[in-house]
């Protein structure tokens, strides 16, 4: 089994198309674009993790965040085990080991021993010689989707890497389902029957693409719903709607078809840089703002605008945009958020990791306004947002403190 991973952009990881095809022949494989939110962004954390045991090598690739990562290391050192990385990943790996069952015919047994043990979001791909298991923990906080490919499968956390590669026939893996593929073809599994769909309402809201599908609901739909609720919870006497682009774009259209506005392109994104929220530090991510944007004075100018955006966390975003438009010459500015106020951190693998940071903890939504400098500001409920998607049933504790699993240490 190889391994070639990096630090930086996956294109500057794999330069090196003929070393990388080199060094990575085979019949299968695993990937992972780290998005780290628990165990800091150190070399030792990027994943795939290799392990050996002396039945044969494995490798993980999981997205999302254990809760109990932290109860689990400090029960398996107690029993001698020693962790390389700070990741909670590894914690899988060690449960594998325990199990007792790490050989390539008893991986499943090992899974379903490891994933009975860990609490929070666990997508989790698993290499073995000879094949590969996809899972999903009991709540399914983050989406696994798979299809068929020429021989063979794909699994992938987004519908749109499917697509891409013309697959169209899509299934999820579902909460407390295993799904394997060997040479004998695909099989399902049930780890657990206490399974409980709690879908991430962020993944919807801004992280996944436009044109990927979360179990069964397109994300530009459910955004386009969320608009259209929006305008409907409320409307505001404006001139157009823009979009602060790209997750605030399908919103904006549902905003301005409900309101019978004009929707415009006032901001214009710079393609080649990364997204402010996922910047290391406070600094970067201010002056990353406004290398991203920039405000269309031809549109703007002189105009009452409705401005349409995904979600207020820190609030630097809004408040750079707020006055980047006004020095453009808006003449109002009315912030419509598609996503209720963040109030509470997230454990389940979304970097809103400090209650004193998020901008509406403690804030009126008059407060909330007044801080990014808008004319007015409102944010969707929570009825809505469940009405824009057709659910009832997706995790929502950033906004309500509802916090499908116990928190353990974990301090809000
Ligand atoms: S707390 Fe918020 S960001 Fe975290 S999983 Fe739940 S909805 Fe998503």
């Amino acid at each position: 089994m190889a391994c070639v991973k990096g630090a930086g952009l996956v294109s500057e990881v794999f330069e090196d198309a003929a070393e990388v095809d080199d060094r990575l022949s085979g019949m299968s494989a695993i990937g992972h674009v780290r998005y780290g939110t628990s165990g800091g962004g150190g070399v030792e954390n990027i994943q795939p993790f290799m392990f050996r045991l002396s039945s044969g090598p494995f490798a993980i690739a999981h997205n999302g965040n254990i809760v109990n990562a932290d109860v689990l290391k400090d029960q398996l050192c107690r029993e001698g085990a020693i962790f390389g990385s700070s990741s909670d990943t590894e914690v899988i790996a060690h449960l594998i080991h325990r199990s007792g069952r790490g050989s390539r015919h008893g991986m499943l047994d090992a899974l379903s021993y490891a994933m009975n043990r860990l609490d929070g979001a666990v997508s989790l791909l698993v290499l073995v010689p000879g094949a590969i298991y996809a899972c999903r923990d009991r709540y399914g906080f983050r989406p696994l989707s798979y299809g068929r490919y020429e021989d063979g499968y794909v699994f992938a956390s987004e519908t749109c890497a499917l697509e891409a590669l013309g697959i169209y026939d899509i299934h999820d893996v579902e909460p407390g389902e295993i799904v394997s593929v060997d040479k004998d073809g695909i099989h399902s599994f049930r780890f657990t029957e206490n399974s409980l769909s709690k879908m991430c309402a962020m993944e919807y809201i801004y992280f996944a693409r436009t044109d990927s599908t979360i179990e069964g609901t397109c994300v530009h739909t459910f955004r386009k719903n969320s608009g259209r609720i929006l305008y409907e919870e409320s409307p505001a006497d404006a001139d157009m709607v823009i979009a602060v682009p790209d997750s605030g774009l399908s919103a904006a259209i549902g905003y301005a078809e409900a309101g019978g506005l004009p929707v415009e392109m006032g901001l214009v994104k710079n393609r080649y840089v990364g997204r402010t929220f996922i910047q290391p530090s406070q600094e970067m991510r201010e002056s990353g703002v406004r290398m991203k944007l920039s405000p269309l004075k031809s549109v703007i100018r002189g105009k009452r605008l409705v401005l349409i955006d995904d979600s207020i966390v820190r609030g630097t975003t809004s408040l750079k945009i707020v006055r980047m438009l006004r020095e453009a010459g808006a003449a109002e500015i009315h912030v419509r958020i598609s996503s209720p106020m963040i109030t509470s951190p997230c454990f389940y693998g979304v970097d809103i990791s400090s209650t004193k940071e998020l901008l509406c903890v403690g804030k009126t939504v008059d407060e909330a306004c007044k801080a990014i400098e808008a004319d007015s500001l409102a944010f969707i409920s929570e009825e809505g947002l469940l009405r824009a998607g057709s659910r009832s049933d997706l995790c929502m504790a950033c906004f309500n403190k509802k916090y499908p699993t116990n928190l353990y240490d974990n301090k809000i």
